[in-house]
């Protein structure tokens, strides 16, 4: 208490500025406005619909990085066109923190063909990802200790708000039957999701979406579409369309009718200013929608009653 008089004397009109955080996906913006409040600014160069794998920063990208007082990125290489950029930011002496670098390694998932990396897409995890708050914290904590009180509650109201929503995901996909429990999308993005929540996950392409979808996949997935009668496929609104939609025809020609389950958030959250624009409905959206289409039981308002996205198009058909 004592050398908080003399810290705000001094600081002056400066104290009255707002901590500058710049994110570079929706994700990890949503999570540094939960820990920040209104302490900082927070802004997130990835918006609706853009594909961090891909996403290359432009020359205002790097003068709103070099401004920001805070960089928070995903890391794990989910940001793979940007690695340039991170090593100017760091030698330039900006603090560039990897918020999904900082969860329990132990529950990383390692895939075989991704050459010894680990899968960037931990948000799909909820209560995984709610581990990112401590080093989210942390570094808004050390770039401004004043706040430091405060992030750390915001910090646990958010995680008590993680922790509802997980117990959500794992009940609702925990309704799925069980021949339906496999989830098949346009990326491997959702590998922490089966993991946590018990779904068999495959994806056209693999976790990157540089790479190409073989024939080979498509038509082993189609195969395990017809046997497991499986309802539903579902398309990511970050990612093109075209291989979900080649499996729907295929099944098709096997006499097994597939539906587009509702685009699901995988990199990228829905429009800012929307509840599918924050990561607690972007989860939301996912796990409802892919409850629903596979033949579970979950409120068409979802986790908290402000679903407003089609959830269930597969149901309806
Ligand atoms: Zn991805």
């Amino acid at each position: 208490m004592l050398i908080v008089a003399p810290v705000l004397l001094t600081a002056g009109p400066a104290a009255a500025k707002r901590l500058s955080v710049v994110a570079t996906t929706g994700m990890v913006a949503d999570l540094a406005r939960a820990v920040a409040g209104d302490r900082a600014e927070v802004a997130a160069l990835m918006g609706e619909g853009v594909d961090p794998h891909l996403y290359k920063p432009t020359r205002s990208d790097m003068a709103r990085l070099l401004r920001a007082d805070v960089v928070l990125i995903n890391g794990l290489r989910l940001e793979g066109k940007m690695s340039d950029a991170f090593e100017r930011l760091s030698a330039a002496g900006k603090p560039v923190i990897a918020v999904a670098e900082g969860v329990d390694e132990a529950r990383l998932i390692a895939p075989p063909e991704f050459a010894g990396h680990h899968d960037p897409h931990v948000w799909m995890d909820v209560a995984l990802w709610a581990q990112a708050l401590e080093s989210t914290r942390n570094a808004l904590s050390s770039a401004d200790p004043d706040g430091a009180g405060t992030y750390a509650r915001n910090a646990d109201a958010y995680a008590a708000q993680l922790r509802e929503l997980d117990a959500y995901a794992r009940r609702v996909l925990g309704s799925v039957p069980a021949n339906a429990r496999v989830l098949i999308t346009a990326h491997d993005a959702f590998t922490y999701l089966g993991r946590a929540y018990g779904i068999e996950v495959r994806g056209i392409q693999g976790i990157s979406t540089e790479s190409e979808a073989g024939l080979k996949t498509i038509e082993e997935l189609v195969a395990l579409l017809a046997e497991r009668k499986v309802p539903a496929v579902f398309p990511e609104t970050s990612v093109s369309d075209r291989n979900v939609l080649a499996l729907v025809e295929g099944a098709a020609a096997r006499g097994h009718t597939v539906v587009l389950g509702g685009a699901l958030f995988s990199d990228a959250m829905g429009a800012p200013g929307t509840y599918e624009g924050t990561y607690v409905g972007m989860i939301d959206h996912n796990v409802t929608t892919i409850a629903r289409a596979l033949g579970g039981d979950a409120p068409a308002g979802g986790f908290q009653g402000k679903l407003r996205l089609a959830s269930h198009v597969g149901a309806a058909r």
